[in-house]
This record gives structure tokens, sequence and C-alpha cells, in this order.
């Protein structure tokens, strides 16, 4: 049983000690059978959340309407969630009610997909039902019961579905994909900050090309936002070697890139991204188009940053068929080599230029000689010294 299972066994004993059942369930249960590392461990029990209250002395109630209460314990903070039904789902998203239930096999058929119907109990038993080990060794993603109920019930099932593909490297079920053709213009109800999140996972897994693909086939692409209109730039992403890149922020570059997106804020405004992650993609986009290659221009360098270059030139190195390894090298030189890294290092203050030109009143010409100075010291033309910048903007009749 890997660490976080066994770290995690005090609350599932506490649980059971107290009369309840409790269970590991979901996404860490299907990754450790897949051999992935896991990063959280969810709990279920039948205890309803009053009750899981009662056990514990410290909780919080994340989300106690759908049955969730985050347990504060010294090994970490656990969601246990109360075994349910849903039902309803009258929109197609979200059911209209939450059934508090005692049976695992209940809680475990509302699932989206067999391979995330699996609970394992503290000795590492599978309780397994709908055979989702079976599905998990064939690589497979397969829906607990009949597709086109499970899809209508909740449309963003058909988005985890693409971004499983993407980050787990497996096929979908012919039957599941066939329904989700069928069903794919109920993404429609989908509200934007799910389909944002299940969408950005796409992004960073490793199968993240045959997914795009499958978002294309489906006709998927038509209901994320802004996309409908793109089908022939997207099916581009298919000839560059996006597996080669990091993080999210690139992805959404080479996307950005590759549809030629003129708005690109009011367009991420659309996926209602936060503001600090569009000015990210913004500075990396300006960067990838900027001609002659940004590399080149020290002044740029220093005022985006490193992490900025580095996604930037990593996106540039995909457009242009090269290593993105090679490239990010190259960055890490060039900024290793610049003189100063940030304008705390300059040995000019507005100060200091004041104090040189006792004559001259405060005015614009102080942030001219001062972006002046920066530019000079960063091409080698001036020492970062007081007295030599002294000498060189005298010279320069910049005071
Ligand atoms: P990840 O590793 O990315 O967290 P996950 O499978 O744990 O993947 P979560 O969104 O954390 O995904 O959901 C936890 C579990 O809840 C899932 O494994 C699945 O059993 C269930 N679940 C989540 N979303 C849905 C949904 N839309 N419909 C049905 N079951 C769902
Ligand atoms: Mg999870």
């Amino acid at each position: 049983m890997d660490q976080l299972f066994t770290e995690a066994l005090p609350i599932i004993t506490a649980i059971e000690d107290a009369g309840y059942e409790a269970y590991f369930v979901g996404g860490s249960v299907r990754d450790s059978l897949t051999g992935r590392m896991i990063n959280d461990v969810d709990i279920a029990t039948s205890a309803t959340p009053e009750e899981v209250k009662a056990i514990f002395p410290k909780t919080v109630d994340v989300g106690i309407a759908h049955g969730t209460i985050l347990v504060l314990h010294d090994s970490g903070n656990y969601e246990v969630t109360t075994f349910r039904t849903e039902s309803g789902y009258s929109d197609f998203r979200r059911p209209d009610e939450v059934n508090f239930v005692r049976s695992l096999r209940e809680d475990l058929q509302r699932r989206d997909f067999t391979m995330n119907a699996i609970a394992m109990d503290r000795n590492g038993k599978l309780i397994d039902p709908f055979y989702g080990k079976e599905a998990i060794q064939k690589k497979e993603i397969v829906t607990v019961g009949n597709p086109d109920e499970r899809f209508t019930e909740d449309g963003l099932r058909m988005m985890r579905a693409l971004r499983f593909v993407s980050q787990l490297r497996f096929e979908l079920n012919p039957d599941t994909y066939a329904s989700l053709k069928r069903h794919v213009r109920l993404m429609e109800h989908i509200s934007v900050e799910r389909i944002l999140g299940e969408f950005e996972k796409l992004l960073l897994g490793m199968n993240r090309k045959k997914s795009m693909e499958l978002v294309i086939d489906s006709a998927l692409y038509y209901y994320l936002p802004g996309f409908k209109t793109y089908k022939s730039q997207l099916a581009q992403v298919k000839a560059y070697d996006i597996e080669q890149l990091n993080a999210k922020e690139e992805l959404w570059g080479i996307l950005l890139v590759l549809l030629d997106i003129e708005n690109i804020e009011s367009f991420l405004r659309n996926w209602k991204m936060p503001m600090k992650n569009i000015r990210f993609i913004l500075s990396v986009v300006r960067l990838v188009k900027q001609e002659p290659y940004f590399l080149q221009d020290k002044l740029l360098l220093f005022k985006e940053g490193e992490k900025t270059a580095i996604s930037a030139a990593s996106v540039r190195a995909v457009l242009e068929n090269t290593d993105v390894q090679d490239a990010i090298r190259t960055v890490n030189e060039a900024y290793k080599d610049l003189k100063i890294k940030s304008m705390s290092e300059l040995a000019l203050t507005g100060h200091d230029l004041l104090a040189f030109a006792s004559d001259r009143k405060p005015g614009p010409w102080v942030k001219e000689a001062m972006d002046s100075t920066l530019q000079a010291v960063l091409m080698g033309k001036v020492k970062n010294d007081k007295a030599a910048i002294k000498e060189w903007l005298s010279t320069c009749n910049l005071m």
C-alpha cells in the first residue's frame, strides 16, 4: 500500500471504531493500481457528515451539502465524503438532490467510470463491483452503466473521459465513445469553470495530442469557449511535438498562436481564467511572436524574467520543430549572463541622479536617464558601478 494510504489509516480506523464503514476511493485508488504517483487520498464513509464531525476533534465543513467534511489530522488533511446517490440532473449537470446512503455499492455506482468506482479497505482489499481493475488492466475508460444515461446526467463526464485519455494513456471503450459523440452537445450546459479545470488537466496529460484529436473528432471543441470556428487550426496541433511542453501556460500559448487569436485577453477571460494566469500567457505569446528573437534583446529578457522566457522559448522551439531542452538551456545561459537581474541591483538610484545633477529639478529626465543606464549596463557599455555610471552619464549628456 502506498505510504499516503498508510498515513491515512488512522482516519479509516477511527471511523470504523465508531461503528461505520470507511474506504479509500476515487482517483488515488485508480492511480495506485496504474502505478502512478498518488497525491491525495479521498475517503468515503457510511457515516453522515454530522457523524463524521462527532468523531474528529478538528474538522472543516468544506462541502457539507454534498457530504464532504475535511478532517484535520496530525498526518494531514483528508476529505471524507458520505456515501451518496444523486438524482434529478434536470439541467444535464450536477444533481438536483444528493441523498446520503449507507451502501458503498450505491456510492460506487454513481461514479463516472469503472476505474474510478473502486474502493479499497484498510487492508488493501478492493471492493470493485463494476470490474474497474479489469478496465485498468485493459487500459480502458468505460462508464459505470449505460453511457447515454451517465453523460446525460452530467455532460462534464465527457470532458473527463478525454482528460483521462490524456493523463493515463487509456483508450475509450467504443460504446462509451460512440455515446460521447452522440451527447457532446450537452456540454452546452456545463459551467466554464468546470470545463477549464478538466481542459487544463487534458492539456497537461502526456497523451495530450491523441486527446486533442478526440476533442476534434468528437466535435467537443465546438463547446469550448471561443474554439467553435477553429477546427482546422486546432487540427494543426497534430503537426507539432506539443508533448515536449511542460507548463499549462505553454500549451495555452501554442494554441493561441496556432489559432492566431488577436485579443487573447478577452479570449481567456471567456474561459474565466484568473487574471494572473492570463497575464503570464499574454507575456509568453508576446515573446514567442517577437522578431528578432527576444533573446537577442537583453533588456526584454531582463524585463520579462527567466520563467516567462523559458516558456516562450519552449513554445517557439516546438513551433520551429527544434529541441525544447536546448532552447531552455540557451535561455538559462543568457539569463545567467545578464549583468543584473533586477532594478535594485543597478548601482544607481533616482536619488543618486538628483544628487549628481544638483542644479536640475526632478522630472521625466530622471526616468529616461535611469532607463538608459539600465540598458547600457545590460549591454556592457558601462560597468555597474556608481562612479563609472556617473562619468558615463555626463559624457552622454544624460544629466
Ligand atoms: P484526479 O486524480 O485528477 O483528482 P479523480 O478521479 O480523483 O482525478 P476528482 O475530480 O478528484 O477526480 O473526483 C474524485 C472521484 O469522484 C472520481 O474518481 C469519481 O469517482 C468521482 N467523480 C468526480 N467527478 C465526477 C462526475 N462528474 N461524475 C461522476 N463521478 C465523478
Ligand atoms: Mg481526485
